[in-house]
């Protein structure tokens, strides 16, 4: 049997509708931005394997950090313990985040750094005794797939079998250009209307709506407003974090900082699966008190890995090298000039580029779904042509590792504009 066949007699893959799919492709090795198959057929990363992977594939530098710290202390577990790849972390990550962020909680994915963030946030006024449960999320957001974190996600796709079985979130429209004074209207009217403790939302950039953009000014008028209010805000940079829209937080742009950051994805540079969330020294105080029952009680079995934390570090140096940087302004400059040659075209709506994220909307007869038709006829383009993107609905978007080079680059740009003639 191949790899295809056995996969298919036992797997069960995320977000796969297993009878209509087609079959996935088995890959065996990857280097730098490539991919290869079992057929060893190449295919260039276009979007970081979900956006994890900045420094490229079986990353050495990663891989080392990786293979002393296994040697060393593999794990040990965090209730009653803690090491220096931990506290290492904390101090790297007190360096390069908003001033305000003074305390970090481990845990192993973008939901669960989610999950635990709106745990505090409905926990910090449960501990206050002041009666506040709903949280505030933008329209079209995504935040996770575990309960809280899809309760706060908007993208009705991947919540509608569990509607009226979450907890209370009302939901405000995004600022994007033209629709600011909306948003803003929206967050006075909820706040009012309900006992809001937090607002969550993805900073600068909604990802899996298909790469939305807006403002920093606008998000920076969100939070002020929060603030007045004393409603808890959450920035989740599960996907903007580590350099992705050209600062190392997508925060760095705004004139205002979040009481919590959620971080993953680019964390450990797509190597081991950990996540962290943030939080100022108010919030942490909030939990701080003899009364035991005001603790914090969330925890992972995997919480603070060593292991990860070794990989986290590593990452965070490569990412603080002047190559790394220079590599970040080299594809946002390219990712501007083949902005600039595409976005009149007359097959497309639009095009955006922020840091090294870069999206196009295409013009479509009919009315695109998520995972529609027009969506398939893209992907299975790409696939062909031995590049891998995930367009969403009519929305292609490029993610590359940091270490893409230009040549790769042109070649990912070809593609897509054959793709809009194709479609
Ligand atoms: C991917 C993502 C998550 C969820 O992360 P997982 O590791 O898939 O659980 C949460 N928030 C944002 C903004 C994301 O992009």
């Amino acid at each position: 049997m191949t790899l295809t066949e056995k996969d298919s007699q036992y797997l069960w893959h995320p977000y796969t509708q297993h009878k209509t799919s087609q079959t996935p492709i088995a890959i065996s090795r990857g280097e730098g931005a490539l991919l290869w198959d079992e057929n060893n057929k190449e295919y260039i990363d276009a979007i970081a394997s979900w956006w994890v992977n900045p420094f490229g594939h079986s990353n050495k530098f990663i891989a080392d950090a990786i293979y002393k710290q296994l040697t060393t202390l593999e794990h040990v577990l965090f209730g009653g313990f803690t090491h220096e790849p931990a506290i290492k972390v904390a101090e790297k990550l007190m360096e390069i985040l908003p001033k305000n962020q003074q305390k970090i909680f481990f845990s192993d994915n973008g939901s669960t750094a989610v999950e635990v963030a709106i745990k505090v946030a409905l926990q910090y006024f449960f501990n206050k005794n002041e009666k506040r449960t709903t949280i505030i999320a933008f329209e079209n957001a995504f935040h996770g797939d575990t309960f809280a974190a899809m309760a706060a996600s908007g993208i009705s796709f991947y919540t509608q079998a569990f509607q009226g079985m979450f907890i209370d979130v009302v939901r405000i429209p995004v600022p994007v250009k033209g629709n600011e004074e909306a948003s803003f209207e929206a967050l006075k009217n909820v706040i009012e209307k309900h006992n809001c403790a937090g607002f969550i939302f993805e900073p600068l950039v909604q990802g899996a709506a298909g790469m939305v953009m807006y403002e920093p000014e606008a998000l920076a008028k969100l939070i002020e407003i929060c603030k007045e209010h004393n409603v808890l805000t959450i920035a989740d940079e599960v996907m903007t974090g580590f350099g992705k829209t050209g600062k190392t937080f997508a925060m760095d742009y705004v004139d205002a900082n979040p009481d919590m950051i959620c971080l993953s994805k680019a964390l450990t540079g797509g190597t081991i699966p950990m996540a962290i969330t943030t939080f100022t020294q108010e919030v942490f105080d909030a939990f701080y008190d003899d009364d035991i029952n005001k603790a914090l009680f969330h925890g992972h079995t995997f919480t603070a890995n060593p292991t990860g934390c070794a990989a986290a570090l590593a990452s965070i140096d490569l990412l603080q090298t002047n190559e790394m940087q220079a590599n970040i302004a080299r594809i946002n400059k390219s990712h501007l000039e083949f902005q600039k040659k595409i976005e009149n075209h007359s097959k497309v709506i639009t095009a955006r580029t922020l840091g090294v994220i870069f999206a196009v909307e295409i013009k479509s007869d009919s009315e695109e779904s998520y995972y529609g038709s027009m969506r398939t006829k893209l992907y299975n383009f790409f696939i062909d042509k031995g590049v891998v993107l995930r367009p969403v609905g009519n929305i292609v978007y490029i993610l590359p590792p940091y270490i893409m080079t230009n040549e790769q680059l042109q070649k990912v740009y070809k593609t897509i504009e054959e793709a809009i003639e194709m479609v």
